[in-house]
């Protein structure tokens, strides 16, 4: 069974893989990607974005 939306979920990379979101280490949308370039999508959102913020900010003062 064939639809028109058949592609729609198409990587843009053209691997012909099914593109997911991907999110950084907070849990933030960066960009689609598939399989076959999530590793390259990544190496543009290289600066730490996947690890977590250090809890270094001061939220408790009054
Ligand atoms: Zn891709």
């Amino acid at each position: 069974m064939l639809y028109p939306f058949e592609k729609y979920n198409e990587c843009e990379c053209e691997s012909g893989n099914v593109k997911y979101p991907l999110y950084d280490g907070h849990g933030i949308f960066l960009s689609y990607a598939c399989e076959a370039c999530e590793k390259e999508v990544l190496e543009q959102f290289r600066n730490d974005v996947m690890e977590p913020y250090e809890a270094d900010e001061p939220i408790d003062e009054e």
